[in-house]
């Protein structure tokens, strides 16, 4: 199967990926790349990003590079068929990111819920860095750069690709019809949007140490997942409990399939099943826990075995990266080229404009 979508996304390299980011985004792409379902697919790395809320912090975002890119290498992205990449290494997405500047107002920005919260996350209330709080425009160089229609990423990203879209549509309208209008590819499990932290938290997140990671050994996820936030209110063992907001259960929602009930617990045919008895009393966290520690391992196993090889050759990493970016910014170059035309600042590619101008001043 092949069809035109280009296919964008990217993490920030603040540290391990997390099981929030596989089943927000990370699943997603791989599938995509095995059904061969596009016509291009880059994902990247975001140092340059993570530098906008780590500027005294250089070090955490160059260590980390290699862990995501192990992490997305491990998940079974191919690099023959995805363009891996260093964000930074591609300096045209500075250029549009500074054209793109003059297309949206302060207040406009002010108003994405999304750098509303993380703001707040990060305690910058009274002095946010202007290229953190600039970022989704940034961000939306990043996408446009590489027309790229589609992009797979969890629920928090959604007003990201809102003001993405209204700057392509500003500058389409001012310039002329140049780039594409990205939309975004949520996960079809409402569990997956946002994957909650392991204590409760409403998002796990590299930045508030409450995550699973995906290279975490069996021990420490085990440990992990012993320690889980559950329901407060279901005390005993007989007591009815609640799966709402049951961060256990929120992970079953995203991980479990019947298959994995018939393997581990076949006294279920399914999640709503073991549910159902969890709401009415007499199953305890427990065993509850026992079965999501064999269905994530079952996911992870394979994922922290390709990362351990992969972990041998470390310089084949930084190539397959070299190798990305520079193909990247080729694909960049093509479309500021176009840019730069539609905005008329192309001079020394425009025979038209000099003999244009030598005209003007023969008059
Ligand atoms: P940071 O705290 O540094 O912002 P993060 O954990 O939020 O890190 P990002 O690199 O900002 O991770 O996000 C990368 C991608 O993973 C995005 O597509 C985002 O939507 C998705 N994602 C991150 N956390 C979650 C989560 N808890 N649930 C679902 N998707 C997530
Ligand atoms: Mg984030």
């Amino acid at each position: 199967m092949s069809s035109n979508k280009i296919i964008l996304t990217g993490d920030r390299p603040t540290g391990r990926l997390h099981i929030g980011h596989y089943v927000g985004s990370l699943r997603r792409r791989v599938e995509l790349q095995n059904a061969g379902d596009y016509e291009k697919m880059f994902v990247f790395i975001a140092d340059a990003q993570a530098l906008t809320d780590n500027v005294d912090n250089p070090e955490k975002v160059r260590q980390n590079v290699i862990e995501v890119a192990l992490d997305y290498l491990a998940c079974g992205l191919d690099p023959e068929r995805v363009t891996l990449f260093i964000q930074s290494q591609i300096p045209e997405l500075c250029e549009l990111a500074f054209y793109f500047m003059n297309m949206v107002t302060v207040s406009r920005l002010q108003r994405n819920p999304t750098v509303k919260t993380e703001i707040g996350m990060r305690g910058f209330e009274s002095s946010i860095p202007v290229g953190f709080f600039t970022y989704p425009v940034s961000q939306a160089a990043d996408i446009t750069a590489f027309r790229a229609n589609t992009v797979p990423a969890g629920e928090d990203q959604k007003p990201m690709i809102e003001q993405a879209t209204e700057i392509v549509r500003r500058f389409n309208h001012i310039y002329g019809d140049t780039l594409v209008e990205p939309s975004i590819m949520l996960p079809d499990n409402a569990a997956c949007m946002r994957l909650p932290g392991t204590d409760g938290k409403a998002k796990m997140s590299k930045s508030l140490g409450n995550c699973i990671y995906l290279s975490e050994t069996a021990d420490e996820m085990a440990k992990k997942v012993k320690t889980m936030y559950t329901d407060p209110t279901h005390l005993a063992v007989s007591d009815p409990g609640h799966v709402e907001g049951n961060t256990v259960f929120t992970y079953l929602d995203a991980f479990c399939t019947d298959d994995h009930f018939a393997r581990y617990w076949p006294d279920y045919a399914n999640l709503d099943e073991c549910k159902a008895h969890y709401m009415r009393g007499g199953l305890g966290d427990v065993k509850c826990k026992k079965f999501l520690e064999k269905v994530l391992n079952e996911t992870l196993e394979p994922i922290r075995a390709r990362r351990l090889e992969l972990q041998k050759d470390i310089p084949a990493i930084y190539e397959i990266l070299r190798r990305g970016s520079e193909a990247a910014r080729e694909v960049a170059a093509d479309t500021l080229a176009d840019v730069r035309r539609a905005m008329k600042i192309n001079y020394f590619d425009d025979a038209e404009l000099i003999a244009e101008q030598v005209a003007r001043f023969a008059q």
